[in-house]
């Protein structure tokens, strides 16, 4: 019964990959969530808001004093200043601020630029608005995913309206470097178009690689809108507090379309993640730490399994090459896994559509778990050795 524009997005990878390991009992190495907390101090403020009355709802574009931390935070991170009340709008998740960008903000049958492989959203939000996706995308260069920008000056023409950028890119790991982003911003620029930058694993960069945003790069601050979440930074992925940063004219189409899909998010949560941005800073940039411990322990155990492997410097995420394993078909592989030998990942399929015969044969591992359960995900995966 669905409707034909989202009858291809029926079921998203996420939901069924985990849905299979929660079935078979699998580590789940396929949905991207950490399996330890955020900092005790946002917890406790949120449920010391939940105590102290704040249970109604929030102002339309988020907690003040959440969205007078973010604007801070943009300030310290970008150099960018930000309005608190017409520059920000807080998000049930960056879902939302990604959904309400692309719905309030262009229009039927607009053209915007995708580069593949995408996060799953991006397709079916263009779905959503009656919009035209134009996909561009990465190639592999000297072991690294680097845009392919011939793809991208063919992906966009007149019609472009935006182009949604993702770096640190899920699902590769690449860290897109200065450079591909000023190819993407001159196209911008030359075409007019916006740029909705998810940057949720802003902070999640390694190996002494910088995260840059698209929003600090000359004549973009004026037509980028950045998002980001506490998600990925506090470890909290099922508060769904995410935000964006941009221009009033940007941030007020993103919020009309965002109220009419959510309205608000919860207050108490707004109150803890604020509270986390004020004062969590040093926990943020140790999870950067662990988490690159985490993505090496990993690609040592994929790679002493036989997996190919490409590691990025950013994100939750290692790039796996089941092939040598004897692989045929990693789609279904990934369907298997977890009732085979108990441990879940995700194919590369859903997050491409037009390239899908280059990179349909790759499959993806999140590393974001403590170290004994990818130690343990090691010796279950150990049975795919040759
Ligand atoms: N964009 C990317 C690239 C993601 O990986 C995710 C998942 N965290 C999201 C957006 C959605 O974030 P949220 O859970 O905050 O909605
Ligand atoms: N962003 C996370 C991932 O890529 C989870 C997203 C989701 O479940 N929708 O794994």
């Amino acid at each position: 019964m669905t409707v034909r524009r989202l009858a291809p997005h029926s079921t998203t990878i996420f939901a069924e990959v985990s849905h299979l390991a929660t079935r078979h009992d699998a580590i789940n190495l396929g949905q991207g969530f950490p399996d330890t907390d955020g900092p005790a101090s946002m917890i406790e403020a949120a449920a010391r808001a939940m105590r102290e009355g704040h249970n109604q709802y929030p102002p339309g574009a988020g907690v003040t004093d959440l969205r007078h931390a973010i604007a801070e935070l943009e300030l310290a991170r970008t150099g960018l200043v930000r309005d608190r009340d017409s520059e920000v709008l807080v998000t049930v998740g960056a879902t939302e601020a990604i959904a309400g960008a692309v719905v309030g903000l262009v229009e039927n049958d607009d053209e915007v630029v995708v580069i593949e492989p995408f996060y799953d959203s991006y397709a079916a939000t263009i779905a959503m608005a009656g919009a035209v996706r134009k996909s561009a995308r990465v190639v592999l260069s000297d072991g690294r995913f680097r845009l392919d920008v011939d793809s991208l000056r063919a992906a966009f023409s007149p019609r472009a309206r935006a182009v949604i950028v993702n770096t640190p890119h899920n699902p590769t790991g690449a860290v897109l470097p200065r450079e591909d982003l000023e190819e993407i911003a001159a196209l911008c620029l030359q075409f007019d178009a916006i740029a909705i930058s998810d940057e949720v694993y802003e902070n999640l960069t390694f190996d002494g690689v910088r995260h840059v945003s698209i929003a600090t790069l000359p004549g973009m601050a004026e037509r980028t809108l950045r998002i980001s979440s506490a998600g990925k930074m506090l470890n909290c992925t099922g508060w769904k507090v995410g935000w964006v940063t941009g221009p009033a004219e940007l941030i007020a189409g993103t919020r009309t379309a965002k109220q009419y899909m959510s309205f608000t998010g919860a207050t108490p949560l707004q109150m803890g993640v604020a509270h986390a941005l004020r004062n969590e800073q040093e926990w943020i940039s140790t999870l950067r730490h662990s988490m690159q411990a985490r993505r090496d322990q990993l690609a040592e155990i994929l790679t002493g399994v036989g997996f190919d492997l490409v590691v990025g410097q950013g994100t939750y995420f290692l790039t796996a090459d089941p092939r040598p394993l004897g692989v045929t078909d990693a789609a279904s592989w990934c369907l298997e896994l977890p009732g085979e030998i108990g441990v879940a990942a995700v194919p590369f399929a859903p997050f491409v559509e037009e390239f899908a015969d280059e990179w349909s044969h790759l499959v993806r591992f999140a590393f974001c778990k403590r170290p004994e359960v990818l130690a343990e995900a090691g010796r279950r995966l150990q049975s795919l050795a040759r």
